[in-house]
C-alpha cells in the first residue's frame, strides 16, 4: 500500500454528468496505479439542493461503471461517516475552534451592506471583495450588533499573502492576497458551507492528492490558508495535499460543457446502451494520453500507465462521435453470448421482450448477434434491428414495419416483386442461408431483371420493418420461413 489517498467527493444534487464521471475516473486510475486509496465522498450539506435520489444515483453509477471505492458509503473504513450531513459536529467544533484562535471571526455585514461597499470599491477602481470590516470589532459592536438582531456568518481572515502553490498539471499557480478576501465558512443559521467542509474532511481523511476540474482552481488558495490554519490549531496533523486541476471540457461552438447539455448526462449514455467500457475509455481521453497514440484501452490498463504529471493543461475538446465510435469498438470485442447478455435489459426495457428471454428467444438471440454486431456502435442500434426477430410471439408485440420505410420502399412498384420472392420462397424447402439466396437471386435478379438495392430492398422492409437491418439472407434464415413468407404476404395486402 503506498500512502496516496485520493477522493471523489461530488454534491448529490441533479442527474450524474460526464464531467464528473471523468473527475471519479482520474482519481480512481491515480489510486489504483500506486496502490493507494480512493475515497468516495458525499457532500450533502446544502439541504436545499442535494437529494437522496441524486445520493442514490451517484452510487448506482459509480458501481455501473465500476469504479469500486475503498472508502465511502455502504463500505465504511476510518473515517467514517462519508456524508458530510452526518459530520455536522465536526465541523461545529472546528469552527469553533478557528473562532477561539482567531483563525476566524463573525460578521454582521447584511448583504445590502456588503454590495453597497463592493459597488462603491468598484468605482473607485480597487478590487471589490469583502473588505474586512468586522475583523475588529469590538466587544460593545459585536453587542450592538446583537441587540439589533442581526445574526453574524464566520468568515475565515485570510493572510495578507500571496498564495503560490505547484499543481501538478498546471505548474506554479499564484493568488494575490487582494484576489483572495476573507470568505465565508459558515452561514448565519450555522450551516457549514463547501469552503468550510470540504478541506476539513481533506484533512481530517488525510488525502494527499485533489485531482478536481479547473473550475475550482479559485478556491485552492483559500483550501491551503485554512489548511495551515488546522495546522496551527494541531486539526491537522500532516502536509497539505497537493493539488492538481483537469483542464475544462469544451462542448459544442467551443463552448464549456454545461450539465444541461444532453451529451453531457450520464444517464443518456446509460439509455442509449453505451458500455461502461467504452464510456470511460472515451473519457479517458479528456485531458490525458496513454501514450503511442493509442486511444482503445480498458480503466484498468489506464491505471497501469496513469500519471498525474501528464494530464494536460489545456482544454479537451469532446466529440459525441468520437465517443460513440470508440464505444463501437468496444462491443466489437464482445463475446456473442457477452453481448446478447448485455442488450438483454434493454430489449426488456424496450418491449421487445415482455420478459427475460426464454431459452428458444436466447438461441435467436445468439445467432443473431454476429450479424449487427459490427453494425452496431450503441447498444440501443442494436434493438432497433433484432426486434423483428421477437415481434409477433407470444407476449411480444405484433409485427409492424416502420410506416416511415412503408410508404419509401413499399411502392406499388414493389408488389410484384414481393409477389415473385414469395413464390420464390415458398418454393424452398431446405430453409439455410445459402438456399434462401440462391431462391432470390434466381428470381429476382435474373427472372425480374432487378437491381440488388430495388430486388431486396421491399423484402428486407416487409420482413425486418426496416432499411437497416442485419443481412437479409441470415436474417430470413434466422426469423423461419413460416415467419418469413407470412410477413411478406402481409406486405403484399
Ligand atoms: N463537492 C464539490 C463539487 O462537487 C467538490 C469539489 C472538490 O473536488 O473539491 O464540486
Ligand atoms: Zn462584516
Amino acid at each position: 500500500m503506498s500512502e496516496v489517498r485520493v477522493r471523489f467527493c461530488p454534491s448529490p444534487t441533479g442527474n450524474p454528468h460526464v464531467g464528473m464521471v471523468r473527475t471519479a475516473l482520474f482519481n480512481w486510475a491515480y489510486a489504483r496505479h500506486t496502490g493507494g486509496t480512493f475515497v468516495f465522498r458525499i457532500e450533502d450539506t446544502d439541504t436545499a439542493r442535494d437529494s437522496e435520489q441524486s445520493y442514490n444515483d451517484l452510487l448506482d453509477s459509480l458501481r455501473w461503471l465500476g469504479m469500486d471505492w475503498d472508502e465511502g458509503p455502504e463500505v465504511g473504513g476510518p473515517h467514517a461517516p462519508y456524508r458530510q450531513s452526518q459530520r455536522m459536529d465536526i465541523y461545529a467544533d472546528v469552527a469553533g475552534k478557528l473562532l477561539a484562535s482567531g483563525h476566524a471571526y463573525h460578521c454582521y455585514c447584511s448583504q445590502e451592506e456588503l454590495e453597497e461597499r463592493r459597488e462603491a470599491a468598484r468605482e473607485a477602481g480597487k478590487t471589490p471583495g469583502y473588505d474586512g470590516a468586522c475583523r475588529t470589532l469590538s466587544a460593545e459592536q459585536k453587542a450592538d450588533y446583537e441587540t439589533q438582531g442581526r445574526s453574524p456568518v464566520v468568515r475565515f481572515r485570510m493572510p495578507d499573502t500571496d498564495f503560490t502553490w505547484t499543481d501538478l498539471v498546471r505548474g506554479d499557480v499564484t493568488f494575490a492576497a487582494e484576489h483572495v478576501p476573507d470568505y465565508v465558512i459558515v452561514r448565519a443559521t450555522g450551516e457549514p458551507l463547501y469552503t468550510l467542509v470540504n478541506p476539513v474532511d481533506d484533512v481530517l481523511m488525510e488525502i494527499t492528492h485533489v485531482l478536481r476540474g479547473e473550475d475550482l482552481l479559485s478556491s485552492t488558495p483559500r483550501q491551503l490558508a485554512l489548511y495551515d490554519a488546522l495546522k496551527e490549531i494541531g486539526v491537522a496533523k500532516g502536509e497539505r495535499p497537493l493539488y492538481g486541476h483537469l483542464p475544462y471540457v469544451m462542448g459544442e461552438g467551443n463552448k464549456k460543457l454545461s450539465k444541461r447539455d444532453p451529451e453531457s448526462s450520464l444517464l443518456m449514455y446509460r439509455e442509449e446502451g453505451y458500455l461502461p467500457e467504452g464510456l470511460l475509455n472515451y473519457l479517458a481521453l479528456l485531458g490525458w494520453a496513454f501514450g503511442e497514440d493509442r486511444e482503445f484501452f480498458s480503466k484498468e490498463e489506464m491505471a497501469t500507465v496513469f500519471d498525474v504529471a501528464r494530464v494536460n493543461a489545456n482544454p479537451a475538446r469532446f466529440d459525441l462521435k468520437k465517443c460513440t465510435s470508440i464505444n463501437g469498438d468496444w462491443i466489437r470485442t464482445l463475446a456473442p453470448d457477452e453481448l446478447a447478455r448485455r442488450i438483454t435489459p434493454y430489449l426488456i426495457k424496450d418491449g421487445v421482450l415482455s420478459a427475460e428471454p426464454t431459452a428458444e428467444q436466447m438461441d435467436v438471440l445468439k445467432n443473431a448477434i454476429p450479424l449487427v454486431q459490427e453494425r452496431m456502435e450503441t447498444l440501443r442500434q442494436g434493438i432497433g434491428m433484432l426486434g423483428f426477430l421477437f415481434a409477433d410471439q407470444p407476449g411480444s408485440p405484433a409485427f409492424a414495419v416502420d410506416p416511415v420505410e412503408a410508404e419509401k420502399v413499399l411502392t406499388p412498384d414493389a408488389q410484384p416483386v414481393l409477389v415473385a420472392a414469395l413464390a420464390a420462397l415458398t418454393a424452398v424447402e431446405n430453409w439455410t442461408t445459402p438456399a434462401i439466396e440462391e431462391a432470390l437471386r434466381t428470381a429476382l435478379i435474373e427472372g425480374l431483371e432487378l437491381k440488388p438495392k430495388v430486388a431486396f430492398g421491399p423484402v428486407r422492409v416487409a420482413v425486418t420493418g426496416r432499411r437497416v437491418s442485419p443481412p437479409l439472407f441470415e436474417s430470413l434464415e434466422i426469423l423461419g420461413k413460416d415467419r418469413s413468407l407470412a410477413r411478406i404476404t402481409a406486405s403484399i395486402k
